[in-house]
């Protein structure tokens, strides 16, 4: 098996218009779960419990769009989905549309590694859980009084006749807040997570991007790893995180790779979002056409540099209108030039 000097974890909590007031909020949730994430990378462990440990983390952070703290759907309930990927083998677990599951990319995992299917939705997910040993919880457990409040909101739109954006917060700002997570380990393995309370408001049943192999999530040792974030209509109809794995396969750099990827989001189907893209050498790409995304790195280098591990990149659209920035250049040289070069530097 291949050995490699320095393995690399990066996280993202979302892309979106991230309030300047919600900041702190996001970066403390993403580097709680670089730390979470780095300690089983740093002492040996494999990508894909590192990968579960930083979702699992914001998971029940109640800042992100994923477990504890997701948004409400026309029902007033939360409904998870998640995948979990590991790059050696290609297994890959998923779940849609459960709603009595604390740490949906656990159970994930479980159907990974515990069944030869690759993904449960529904009932069928949550009777699955059970017989895995997870204890099913009571829907309320997951509903923070934020989302409360903008369900409310939304159902009041409904009931007027307004129309209702699934990706608006109460204050009109578009927010994707959806978490993931791409891992490379000592031995050279890849995995990818994400995790989901899926699009605001969204009628029952409804399953995204971020579950779906090859849309929200996927890895494979021999190019990369990837989680999506954003429309998730739009991200399956690309089959997006394939899409920008493949073109690491055929050489492009991952950071290449990602902006092209998200180029290719807002050109073709006028899709917002962002994504993580890591290869088998530990380069990483980031890419968002949205005005912020929550995002963390850590590798070996990075831990010597100490000048913060974790960020949250600002990168707002100068025009007019709101239209997407043009993609950031891709800088050549090391991760560390790279994530100097973030916008808004959060501080260690
Ligand atoms: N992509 C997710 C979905 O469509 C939402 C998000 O990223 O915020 O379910």
């Amino acid at each position: 098996m291949r050995e490699v000097r320095e393995p690399v974890l990066l996280v993202h909590g979302g892309a979106g218009d991230i309030p300047d007031d919600a900041t702190d909020m996001y970066v403390a949730g993403v580097r709680a779960a670089i730390d979470a994430g780095w300690a089983i990378l740093e002492g040996g462990g494999s990508a894909v419990d590192a990968v579960e440990a930083a979702i699992v983390v914001m998971e029940d952070d109640g800042a992100f769009d994923a477990g504890r703290g997701s948004v409400l759907n026309q029902d007033g309930r939360v409904q998870l989905d998640a995948m979990i990927m590991d790059g050696a083998s290609l297994a890959a677990g998923g779940i849609g549309a459960v709603e009595t599951v604390r740490n949906p990319i656990r159970v994930a995992r479980a159907v990974m590694e515990g069944s030869p299917q690759v993904y449960f939705a529904g009932g069928g997910a949550e009777r699955f859980a059970v017989e895995h040993g997870f204890e099913p919880i009571d829907n309320a457990d997951l509903v923070t009084p934020r989302e409360r409040r903008r369900f409310e909101e939304a159902r009041g739109r409904a009931a007027a006749g307004l129309t209702v954006d699934a990706r608006a917060a109460v204050d009109g700002a578009i927010t994707h807040d959806t978490v993931g997570a791409v891992a490379l380990d000592r031995r050279g393995n890849l995995a990818a997570g994400t995790s989901t309370g899926g699009i605001a408001y969204k009628p029952i049943g409804r399953i995204g991007d971020s579950s779906i192999i090859g849309s929200g999530c996927y890895a494979d040792n021999e190019s990369a790893a990837v989680s999506c974030t954003g429309d998730g209509e739009a991200i399956m109809r690309l089959v997006l995180g394939k899409w920008a794995v493949d073109r690491v396969a055929d050489g492009r750099s991952p950071q290449a790779a990602a902006e092209a990827a998200i180029e290719r989001l807002g050109s073709r189907l006028g899709g917002r979002g962002g994504l993580i893209l890591l290869d088998r050498d530990g380069r990483s790409g980031i890419s968002f056409n949205t005005s912020r995304m929550a995002w963390g790195v850590r590798t070996g280098a990075r831990s010597a540099a100490s000048t913060g591990r974790s960020g949250l990149r600002s990168r707002r659209a100068r025009c007019a209108g709101g239209r997407p920035p043009a993609p950031r250049k891709c800088r050549s040289g090391s991760r560390r030039s790279r994530f100097d070069a973030v916008p808004v530097k959060v501080p260690a």
